[in-house]
């Protein structure tokens, strides 16, 4: 026995995911990409994502929970539920073979993206141009958000209580919307700044308009100009502004990156390319022991409040729901079992390791894209504070599952132990006793208008939720 068989034997190392496909494979790795690109094209807010998932689950017979409730549908095993909860969040469900108190297998994800939202006062006129405010949404740096184009996607209610839906910025012939940036020969006081303060958060103001209206006894005619505009197009007026839900995203269409095509950059990866591989997962899953689950949540990039959050009860009471519906007598007792005895993959994204950073990372210990579906015991921040911590024997558990599915998987933490941290929505479902293991796509350059994953981890991360549900 040589030397190297020796090492074979004791050590360990990652795999290169691109490795360790064949030649059909490779053909079905691009084709997953293509359909990955087109959702995130047609899903930039939590509010169309919500709307893609459930045409597209409809399609594969899921029904609404709605009609189990209201007696128009029987809950048996392999019934196919989805719940829509406010258009901004979704939950689905494949009822299993074994008493849902025995516990679910749940994939949970986030659908709502760092992003900008209008003011609820945003229109306003200075130096002959129009310009709308902004309040960022998540953990963004200001920076990035300058000099690129941008769409808005919105929702409006009209003094009539017509709710109307506006997208502009999309379409290859609609206008784009832009922050402006400081020159550089201007800029020494602000290149002299620190990076987190060179762009305020009062500065994040959307460029919209140039042209005047004729009349001259109006004050501000470059704003009144758009306000007409927005009346005769959209029928909206100034002040439903107030009560707008407008959030303003990249306008940047996901595009593969490199001469070798391997990677995809898009806006809004994190959490939707979980949620995609979540969502593609549960579809091929019929008649499982367990019932399975996938959760797309809105609300995580900025703590997971609101009703639309994974803290709100909405998933409670959706298994307290489907417990009356399957019980002759409802006791509370049960949804805590259900909630218990179940086994999550909080589906979200990691940090991959990026060369032009590598300070930041303990080498061995993060993640490479390319290397696989990326599986963190813990997330967290110094000292793992805030990080759900799985347990080892469901780690070694999710594991096994993985090895045995021929998924290609990789360990790896957020950053150096004293260099931050972030979190999951983990936590929140392990509060109810359930075994939780964080498990997603490593990204670079995540939360900037483009991040960046690996065609590879995309597919191996849909096998891995795949294998999980089985
Ligand atoms: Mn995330
Ligand atoms: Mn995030």
């Amino acid at each position: 026995m040589d030397k190297t068989n020796i090492d074979d034997q004791l050590t360990f190392k990652f795999k290169n995911g691109w490795n360790c496909i064949d030649d059909s494979t490779h053909d079905e790795v691009f084709k997953f990409s293509e359909e990955y690109k087109d959702f995130l094209d047609k899903g930039k807010t939590e509010r169309e994502c919500t709307k893609e998932i459930i045409k597209r689950v409809k399609k594969n017979g899921y029904k609404d929970i709605e009609l189990f409730i209201n007696g128009e549908e029987k809950i048996v095993p392999g019934a196919k539920i989805y719940a829509n909860n406010k258009e901004k969040s979704v939950v689905l469900f494949v009822i299993g073979a074994e008493d849902i108190e025995r516990g679910m297998k749940v994939v949970a994800a986030h659908i709502d993206s760092p992003r900008l939202d209008l003011k609820a006062f945003p229109l306003y006129e200075d130096g002959g141009l129009a310009l709308l405010k902004t309040h960022y949404y998540g953990g963004i740096k200001k920076y990035q958000w300058t000099a690129i184009p941008l769409a808005f996607h919105g929702v409006v209610m009209t003094k009539n209580g017509e709710k109307i839906e506006i997208v502009v910025g999309e379409d290859e012939n609609d206008p784009v919307f832009y922050i402006t940036d400081l020159l550089p020969h201007l800029a020494k006081n602000q290149q002299d700044k620190k990076l987190s303060e060179g762009i305020s958060g009062e500065g994040l103001n959307i460029l919209t308009g140039n042209i005047p209206c004729k009349n001259e006894d109006i004050k501000d005619p470059v704003k009144y100009n758009i306000l007409k505009l927005l009346k005769d197009k959209y029928a909206i007026e100034e002040k439903d502004f107030l009560t707008a839900e407008i959030e303003v995203v990249p306008a940047i269409k996901a595009k593969d990156v490199g001469l070798d095509r391997s990677m995809i950059g898009a806006y809004g990866q994190d959490d939707r390319v979980c949620a995609y591989t979540a969502l593609k997962a549960i579809l091929e899953i019929s008649n499982p022991k367990n019932t399975a689950v996938t959760i797309l949540v809105d609300k995580e990039e900025i703590g997971s409040v609101g009703n639309t959050g994974m803290q709100s009860r909405f998933f409670e009471n959706l298994v307290a729901e489907l417990i009356a519906l399957q019980s002759e007598q409802f006791s509370d007792l049960k949804v805590r079992r259900a909630l218990a005895n179940s086994k999550v993959l909080s589906a979200d994204v990691g940090c991959g390791f990026d060369p032009n950073y590598p300070d930041v990372v303990d080498k061995r210990n993060v993640a490479y894209i390319g290397k696989g579906v990326l599986v963190s015991k813990y997330t967290g921040a110094r000292g793992k504070s805030g990080s759900n911590d799985a347990n080892v024997e469901f780690v070694y558990e999710v594991g096994k599952i993985f090895d045995e599915n021929n998924v290609v998987w990789q360990v790896g933490e957020l950053g150096k132990v004293d260099q931050g941290g972030g979190g999951t929505i983990a936590y929140i479902l392990a509060n109810y006793g359930a075994e939780v293991i964080d498990c997603g796509v490593p990204l670079l350059s995540m939360h900037a208008p483009a991040e960046i994953s690996s065609k590879i981890d995309i597919y191996m991360t849909y096998k891995a939720y795949k294998a999980f549900f089985k």
